[in-house]
């Protein structure tokens, strides 16, 4: 049977995983922590601005397990804060294991505490990739594999570009550092910048124990999803957004308000607060991070590793990689992760078939987004813009060029008439 290796369990390699094994390869995915989901297992906010087109898209085109977990696991729908309308609000902690049911459904070989460190490759130029060596020194055989690998650490990282380890969700210290796959395979990493050059870039939310916050807050955001806080003149630090991954969110709203969303936590937009600052604010005398627990000094950094790839995913120089989410762009969000996750999975399935491999359209945002974030790395601007259908300059793009809809029926229609109607259901092999 062809295989797939996945190497990297978040939502882009889940996503990978999902629709490598429904285009009928076997599927073995390794992720070096204990959870699937990676950054997923603290984020939440889904269908908000373009999000909601973006989704439906993937639906229409085959991709709808994940999407279904994510809507059943709402604990709000139709939130609207600033900048932002229609959000729904999943429950960071109920998602996790029902995405791991569905893959062991599925028949994906998940092994957890399996990260790699090396490959061994069957040719150069182009590299043909043909064994993924493990800590621990396990050797992992495949046909084709999907980097899916993010871009957020290794603490030396954080250390050098940020504020140090802040003990974020993928606990570096305890499962070890990420390793970029495709820079294995002899192919540098392009890395994203900030406005004023340097790298990388701070993770932009954290999350706060709900109960040490007061019990009208904690109200509010139980019976909306969402509280907005005025932060006191002396404790705004508007330079803190220009710091932030989430341009979507770099409003001055965003430094004049603590802007708080119920995700299980209340998920709090701003990279980080310290501590003693945010407990001046009323109602947050005895706050406490959960998420990262050192989020009153710093935040995750990311935006470090991503491989040069064609519009198909497939990694550029390398006949046999392909990738998704953060690790093939400078891509914010969970819908990214699994737009571009899905077509790197089915597209591996393709490859094994000798099949043409499928682009998507530009008349689809998924498309549109893949092939703009792609063109824009070619520039030194393209390169401090994330790109994301939630806001910033690419949900502006979205809506000049129609793309934006929250008109599902438009949406499947739009689908089928490039004649993509579920194509990642399709059984190739
Ligand atoms: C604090 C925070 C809040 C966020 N909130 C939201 C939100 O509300 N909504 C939204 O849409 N987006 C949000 N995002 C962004 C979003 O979470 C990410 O852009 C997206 O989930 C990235 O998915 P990914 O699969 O590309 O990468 P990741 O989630 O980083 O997954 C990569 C996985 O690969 C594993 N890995 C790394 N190296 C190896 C290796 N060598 N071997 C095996 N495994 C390896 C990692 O452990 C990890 O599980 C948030 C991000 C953060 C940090």
């Amino acid at each position: 049977m062809y295989k797939v290796v996945v190497i990297g369990g978040g939502w882009s390699g889940c996503a990978a995983a999902v629709s490598a094994r429904k285009a009928g390869a076997e599927v073995t995915l390794l992720e070096k922590t204990d959870m699937l989901l990676g950054l997923g297992n603290v984020g939440g906010i889904m269908r908000n601005n373009g999000r909601f087109t973006a989704a439906e898209e993937n639906i229409a085109l085959g991709a709808h397990e994940l999407f279904e977990i994510t809507d059943r696991c709402a604990r709000h729908v139709n939130v609207d804060f600033p900048g932002h309308k229609h959000a729904s609000l999943y429950d960071v902690v109920k998602v996790e294991p029902q995405v791991r049911r569905l893959l062991k459904d599925m028949g994906v070989d998940i092994r957890l505490m399996s990260r790699a460190i090396d490959v061994e490759k069957r040719q150069e130029d182009p590299v043909i990739v043909d064994r993924i060596i493990l800590a621990g020194g396990e050797i992992i055989e495949g046909d084709v594999f999907v980097e899916t690998t993010g871009s957020t650490g290794p603490m030396g990282n954080c250390l050098t570009y940020g504020n140090g380890c802040c003990m974020c969700i993928l606990r570096c210290p305890a499962f070890g550092p990420r390793v970029s796959i495709t820079q294995k395979a002899g192919k540098s990493d392009i890395m994203g910048r900030r406005k004023d050059g340097a790298f990388g870039a701070f993770s932009g939310s954290g999350k706060l124990e709900k109960g040490s916050l007061s019990d009208e807050i904690r109200q509010q955001l139980d019976e909306y999803g969402v509280a907005v806080i005025p932060v006191p003149k002396e404790e705004i630090v508007p330079e803190k957004l220009d710091l932030k991954v989430c341009q979507q969110y770099a409003l001055t709203e965003y430094a004049e308000n603590i802007v708080l969303l119920d995700t299980g936590y209340a998920k709090i937009m701003t990279p980080f607060f310290p501590l003693e600052s945010l407990r001046r604010v009323p109602g947050f005398e005895n706050a406490r991070y959960v998420d990262p627990y050192a989020g009153g000094k710093g935040n995750s950094i990311r935006y470090l590793s991503v491989a040069e790839r064609e519009n198909s995913m497939k990694a550029a120089g390398i006949e046999n990689i392909f990738c998704g989410g953060e690790k093939s762009g400078l891509f914010v969000g969970h819908t990214e992760a699994i737009s571009t996750g899905s077509l790197a999975g089915h597209n591996a399935v393709r490859y094994l078939k000798g099949m043409k491999l499928l682009e998507l359209p530009i008349g689809l945002a998924i498309g549109d987004l893949i092939a703009f974030a792609n063109k824009n790395l070619e520039s030194e601007e393209g390169l401090m813009t994330r790109y994301t259908f939630a806001g910033a300059e690419y949900f502006k793009r979205m809506k000049e060029k129609g793309l934006y809809s929250i008109d599902r029926e438009e949406i499947r229609e739009r689908v089928k008439r490039y004649g993509l109607e579920d194509i990642y259901s399709e059984k190739l092999i």
